[in-house]
């Protein structure tokens, strides 16, 4: 049997968001509970495995991981690897996954390099090759997400004994190709970045399908889609809101920090 926990399900830049006085992040910089950290989940199958090294690693997980799946390399993906080296747990020979063209960043920049070569972590190229672990398995798939980020970005799917599981938090549109990904599985988390378009005012730049139109597009998939790495602007957020209203009765769901899935 498998379990995923949702470690965290914000953008990249977590809630409260830095400079920011929106309603959300001051809601919870007045109340801790409504912070959100950056989105990762774990598997634990006999092993326990980290899907995304955030920024906020050190409150999500308690004890270093037998694995690291990396996404790709922005801001909330990467830079929690650096809590594995020698000024916090010291980790020794810690597994990581990544992309074959963001192995070769790690490996060849300070800071992320010095893990490499004080034996802190095991990097491991993964393609379209299936990671076999205790009890599940592990494909990536290559997913369109700015382009501009050389190195590429993974979605994961987790297969159990019994269920599976999509990974896909930056995609830069739901395309034919990411949607039969999310309706080949049981369970998909998915980009929720933004409700709508105009949420800031520099969307061109940071380019995700919109929670809106996903749900249009996935209305009659039979696979539970949960949404996650929320924008701080995202209505959302706000429990009360007509738009989480909205979501909930079409059948959707936001994910929470805390939630497990069965696969
Ligand atoms: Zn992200
Ligand atoms: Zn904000
Ligand atoms: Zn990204």
């Amino acid at each position: 049997m498998g379990t995923v926990e949702i470690l965290g399900t914000a953008q990249d830049a977590g809630v409260p968001h830095l400079g920011c006085r929106c309603v959300n992040c001051e809601a919870a910089r007045e109340d801790v509970r409504q912070t959100r950290y950056a989105s990762a989940i774990q598997l634990s199958d006999g092993g326990q495995y980290l899907f995304d090294a955030t920024p906020d690693v050190r409150f999500q997980l308690t004890d270093v991981p037998d694995g690291v799946f990396l996404t790709h390399a922005h801001l909330g993906h990467l830079t929690g690897l650096l809590y594995f080296g020698r000024e916090s747990t010291d980790a020794d020979e810690l597994p990581v996954y990544a992309t074959p063209g963001l192995v070769d960043v790690i490996r060849d920049n300070e800071p992320l390099c010095s893990l490499v070569a004080n034996g802190t972590v095991d990097l491991r190229s993964v393609a379209d090759d299936v990671v076999s672990l205790e009890e599940t398995a592990v494909t990536p798939f290559r997913v369109e997400h700015r382009e501009s980020v050389p190195t590429g970005t993974l979605s994961y799917r987790i297969d159990g004994p019994d269920r599976s599981l999509l990974y896909l938090t930056d995609i830069d549109t739901l395309s034919d190709r990411a949607e039969s990904l999310i309706r080949d599985v049981d369970v998909a988390l998915v980009d929720g970045t933004f409700w709508s378009s105009d949420e800031i005012d520099r969307v061109a730049d940071v380019p995700h399908p919109t929670v809106r139109s996903s749900m249009n597009d996935l209305n009659d998939a039979d696979t539970e889609v949960v949404f996650t790495h929320l924008n701080h602007t995202n209505p959302l957020l706000n429990p009360g809101s007509d738009e989480r209203e909205r979501l909930e009765s079409a059948g959707f769901r936001v994910a929470e920090r805390g939630d497990t899935i069965t696969l």
